[in-house]
């Protein structure tokens, strides 16, 4: 059961959603996990839910001090990294044109999705490279394997995550680190702001539109997606964007609808 005992982890966006989920397995699968946030109440709670080898360090991922003192802290307390889970992101404003899309906008998500990542990956790498081994996982999205699921900005700040991704496990992969992605299709459960009716509607519509039938995919998927690439069950998986989607990316729905009316 314990797939990541004694493995020091940090899980950025860690305090809602799909990072949240992913602290309680991981803290669930034996690791000491640090969940790296700005919504500090959030943060705060899991930490006191959760107890021991759970902690919860303010941290804006657009901000390199944040991130450098987030990483000296992990390894002043825990005295290594073993796993950085580059989560945290937000979407644009959802009227999907480029049209509509201020330049500002595609700033800010380009600030925290795809630099956000950079310098999480960056900070862990420094400390994982003396260390000679390491994990890097970042949290793209299906959208970097289809198009029209996200607006132009949104996938632009992912793709970005992709190349990164790749870019590194070539670099790292010298000094014993692995650099995977998780890319999940939609995960209703975990947007904030959502009530739990809006939530479920909207879970139906993406169920509906989905390819694999008799499964939903919620925030839990996608975690037991991350502790794989993060287990040593993955021990020489490296470069790989694992797309969770039940193979909508690969399906051309109107072939299926053709084979359906026959
Ligand atoms: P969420 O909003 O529930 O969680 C994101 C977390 O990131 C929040 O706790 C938020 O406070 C944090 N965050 C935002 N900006 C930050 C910053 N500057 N510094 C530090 N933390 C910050 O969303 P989620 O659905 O759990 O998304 C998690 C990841 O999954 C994101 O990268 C998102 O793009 C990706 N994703 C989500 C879906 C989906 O359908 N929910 C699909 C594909 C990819």
């Amino acid at each position: 059961m314990n797939r990541l005992e004694g493995k020091v982890v940090i899980i950025t966006g860690g305090a809602h959603g799909i990072g949240a989920t992913t602290v309680r397995l991981f803290h669930q699968h034996g690791a000491k996990v640090v969940i790296a946030d700005i919504q500090d109440h959030l943060g705060q709670a899991i930490t006191k839910e959760l107890g021991e080898n759970v902690c919860y360090i303010h941290c804006d991922v657009t901000n390199e001090d944040d991130i450098s003192n987030l990483v000296d802290t992990t390894i002043a307390k825990y005295g290594k990294l073993d796993i950085m889970f580059s989560n945290a992101g937000i979407v644009d404003r959802p009227s999907g044109s480029i049209l509509d899309t201020p330049k500002s906008d595609l700033e800010r998500v380009i600030n925290v999705n795809t630099i956000g990542a950079f310098l999480a990956a960056k900070h862990a790498a420094r400390v994982m490279a003396l260390q000679r081994k390491g994990c890097i996982i970042f949290t793209a999205s299906a959208c970097t394997s289809i198009a029209g699921l996200s607006t132009p900005a949104y996938a632009v700040s992912k793709y970005g995550i992709l190349g990164l991704a790749k870019s590194l496990a070539a670099e790292l992969g010298g000094c014993g680190i692995r650099v995977n992605c998780v890319s999940p299709y939609a995960v209703m459960n975990s947007i904030q702001g959502l009530s739990e009716v809006e939530a479920a509607k909207s879970e139906a519509i993406m169920s509906a539109i989905g390819n694999l039938k008799g499964q939903v995919l919620r925030a839990e998927g996608v975690a037991q997606a991350a502790l794989y690439l993060a287990s040593d069950e993955a021990n020489y998986v490296s470069g790989l964007n694992l797309v969770v989607d039940g193979g909508f990316s690969i399906v051309n729905p109107t072939l299926i609808m053709a084979r359906d009316r026959l």
